[in-house]
């Protein structure tokens, strides 16, 4: 593949006084075209250059005014910014880093009719979307209404104002899920500020954003934002176990078409899309997409609506994968997003979530004292690094496996012992997988733990610990808890399996809604430049957020810690070779 930079303008949004003061100037995502060319000719090859090649209009951090830059997008290059890198094989051809796993599409269904029974419709249930886990939900529901069952496609209900154009596990729940996501608003600064700067311009007016998402508190908050913006949404969920009924609920009591509940089907899966998707008199424009499934359903069965897109904006590793397939073969025909590999996105979800919720999963789980445990982590990239700070932390004792030298020098000098797993299974306490592998965890090792040894997993998919190897008629399960297996041997040996090998923290957890405020917001203003975006910006690829995007983002959450942006003086930025208002590195930069 070639490695080009495509420099483009990014839309100009002024958001002053990201700290809250009542008097709000409009968003203005318009961006003349002779600016345009200034940015494309501002933009150059050379690292040091495209560092300077920022918008010279002020950005000075929150709770200053905060000027939305003009940043370049840049599409993808195949030696990924932002650390990730494509490998070179040994016939010279350039490969996709490892991480982009290739994913087969789910089985497309078309006809709903045929609908399993209750007891069908449960064994269907299961994670089709293979959506990335990189992105996040507050899975645990705490109403489980599993009580109820009901299937919500044989429920006729409405909210308080007659609309019934909603399809949710129940309406009746919509006070619980309002307070939730009250609590969200809380934790999510930058799209509150966004919203409030929304009251005298709508820079979303007209748009007709179909997403599919969790739908959990957080993601509410960001519908709740698209919609102050002056965005009509529908929304499905991507993950058939993530939804949180009563946020479903409060989204349909405030005029949201919502269609997901927690524990759908495959079939109800596809449904609920096909539900968002096509509706009489309605046509989306633009896609907001977690995973691809959304994207991928309306490609192949409305392509004319496909074709009518605007934008696509996606947030995970898998369905930005997708879409490079998609951009790769010619068949992608509308402007793409790639929210997956912002800085603010990698660098937050993956190390701070899972720093903070991979004690709440162990927690939950199993009322684990951490201190003085032996634990060994499985990959020391950033979700391993993440999992080590916090349980070194709390006094564990933590071992680290790593197959790159470099992540393995890392963890050395970060103060951890590189072992290889053999030397630590029998006497580790807990084992925890975060490599994005498969078969890190066999048999031959679970064969060898102590009695009581907690083995879990972090990383995407439940490969990495080979569970399929404890269904064995020797072995004994029981489950203790939700989510909580223990698997015994002949001899009594019991381990205890969390989220039968997958995601801890989406299964078991909640996640921080701090972090997914950064994302949401870099989705949010994706949306805004995709949609504003003049004829021609964008061609039919997929392109990067800009680095400046990405420190902007940072930026409106800065107030939230009063922190204090130094700004660079005149006589320091020409030392650096910097604009004074950013991109403060160059796009090779690691962080
Ligand atoms: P990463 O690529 O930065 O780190 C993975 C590390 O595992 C690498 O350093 C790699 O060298 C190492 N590794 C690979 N195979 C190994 C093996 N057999 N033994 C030991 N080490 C091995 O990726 P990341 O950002 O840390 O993400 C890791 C996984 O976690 C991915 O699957 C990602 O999708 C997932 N993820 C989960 C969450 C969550 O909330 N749980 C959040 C983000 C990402």
């Amino acid at each position: 593949m070639s490695v080009q930079a495509v420099a483009v303008k990014m839309a100009e949004v002024e958001l002053k006084d990201v700290a809250g003061k009542d008097s709000l100037p409009a968003i203005s995502p318009l961006t003349p075209k002779a600016e345009e060319k200034k940015s494309e000719n501002n933009s150059t090859s050379s690292p040091a250059a495209a560092a300077a090649a920022g918008d010279p209009s002020p950005v000075t951090a929150a709770p200053n005014p905060v000027k939305m830059p003009q940043a370049s997008a840049m599409k993808r290059p195949d030696q990924q910014q932002n650390g990730g890198e494509a490998f070179v094989n040994c016939d010279g051809t350039v490969a996709e880093a490892p991480r982009m796993k290739k994913i087969q599409f789910a089985d497309q269904k078309q006809e709903f009719n045929k609908r399993p029974t209750k007891i069908s419709r449960r064994s269907l249930s299961r994670s089709i979307s293979q959506s990335s886990t990189d992105s996040y939900s507050s899975a645990a529901s705490y109403t489980d209404s599993s009580d109820d069952e009901t299937s919500p496609r044989d429920k006729q209900q409405k909210n308080s104002k007659g609309n019934g154009d909603f399809c949710i596990k129940n309406i009746k729940q919509a006070d619980f899920g309002r307070r939730e996501i009250e609590i969200a608003e809380q934790e999510m600064p930058a799209l509150m500020a966004l919203r409030k700067r929304a009251q005298g311009e709508k820079p979303l007016a007209g748009a007709k954003i179909v997403g599919c998402t969790h739908i959990t508190a957080q993601t509410a908050v960001l519908m709740e934002t698209l919609s102050a913006l002056g965005a009509q949404c529908r929304w499905a969920a991507c993950n058939i176990y993530s939804t949180q009924n009563e946020v479903a609920a409060a989204l349909a009591e405030g005029g949201f078409s919502v269609f997901a509940w927690k524990g759908e089907s495959e079939d109800d899966f596809w449904w609920c899309i096909d539900r968002c998707v096509n509706v009489e008199g309605w046509q989306p424009n633009m896609i907001l997409d977690d995973g691809g499934d959304l994207t991928h359903w309306i490609y192949k069965k409305y392509p004319n609506m496909f074709k009518k897109i605007k934008g696509i904006v996606e947030e995970s590793v898998t369905g930005v994968h997708r879409l490079y397939q998609l951009s790769k073969a010619g068949k992608l025909c509308v402007p793409a997003m790639n929210v997956n590999d912002s800085v603010t996105k990698q660098k937050f979800d993956n190390l701070y979530c899972c720093r903070e919720s991979i004690l709440d999963g162990l927690k939950r789980t199993t009322d684990v004292m951490f201190g003085g445990k032996q634990v060994v982590i499985c990959g020391y990239g950033e979700v391993g690094k993440g999992c080590c700070a916090a349980l070194k932390a709390m006094g564990s004792i933590v071992y680290v496996t790593e197959i790159d030298p470099i992540c393995a020098l890392q963890a050395c000098m970060d103060g951890f012992r590189l072992v290889k797993l053999t030397e630590v299974i029998r006497q580790v306490d807990i084992v925890i997988t975060c490599t994005g592998n498969k078969n890190v965890v066999v048999r031959e090792y679970m064969d060898r733990m102590k009695n009581g040894c907690i083995v879990c997993n972090m990383g995407h998919s439940n490969t990495e610990i080979d569970v399929a190897s404890l269904r064995t008629p020797e072995l004994t399960w029981e489950r203790v808890r939700s989510q909580v297996d223990h698997v015994i041997w002949p001899d009594g040996k019991r381990i205890v399996l969390l989220a039968e090998g997958r995601l801890l923290n989406l299964s078991c957890s909640t996640v921080p809604t701090f972090v997914l405020s950064i994302t949401a917001t870099t989705q949010a203003l994706a949306l805004i430049e995709l949609y504003n975006a003049p004829e021609g910006r964008y061609k039919q690829d997929v392109y990067l957020l800009p680095k400046k995007m990405d420190e902007y983002v940072a930026s409106l959450h800065l107030p939230t810690f009063d922190a204090h942006l130094t700004e660079l003086s005149d006589e320091q930025a020409k030392y650096l070779g910097l604009n004074k208002n950013g991109p403060f590195k160059p796009n090779y930069y690691r962080y």
